[in-house]
């Protein structure tokens, strides 16, 4: 639990507001509610965006498409940078065109067959 304007985790509980816990920055006397974290971006933006940082897009780049803060970005990134998901990169790339390699190798093309060069053959004795 970080103060959204200052980062400060020096966080007092402030009583209830609508049904959530209420909290006030020690620090900077904020007053916040629980999960008020980076503006209300939802679950999915957030992991976009961290999808797209770590597939190597650049965090302007990221701030153009999505419209989203480069700092909101860096925030996420701070918190997530113990658990980034590395794990769904490698699963898109197998099981897909697989089925190439069960053709089989070209059969050589037969050729016409000689037998009438034979049966000639058979006049010359
Ligand atoms: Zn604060």
């Amino acid at each position: 639990m970080k103060c959204p304007r200052c980062n400060s985790t020096k966080i007092n509980k402030n009583g209830h507001h609508h049904g959530k816990q209420n909290y006030i920055c020690k620090q900077c006397s904020r007053q916040f509610v629980e999960f008020y974290s980076s503006r209300g971006y939802s679950e999915d933006a957030r992991q976009i965006c961290l999808h797209m940082y770590a597939s190597g897009i650049g965090l302007r780049a990221i701030e153009r498409a999505t419209g989203i803060s480069h700092n909101t970005v860096i925030n996420w990134l701070r918190q997530a940078s113990a658990v980034l998901p590395e794990a769904t990169e490698a699963e898109e790339n197998s099981d897909s065109g697989s089925s190439v390699a069960h053709l089989k190798p070209l059969q050589p093309i037969k050729k016409f067959s000689e037998k009438g060069n034979v049966a000639f053959s058979l006049d010359a004795y």
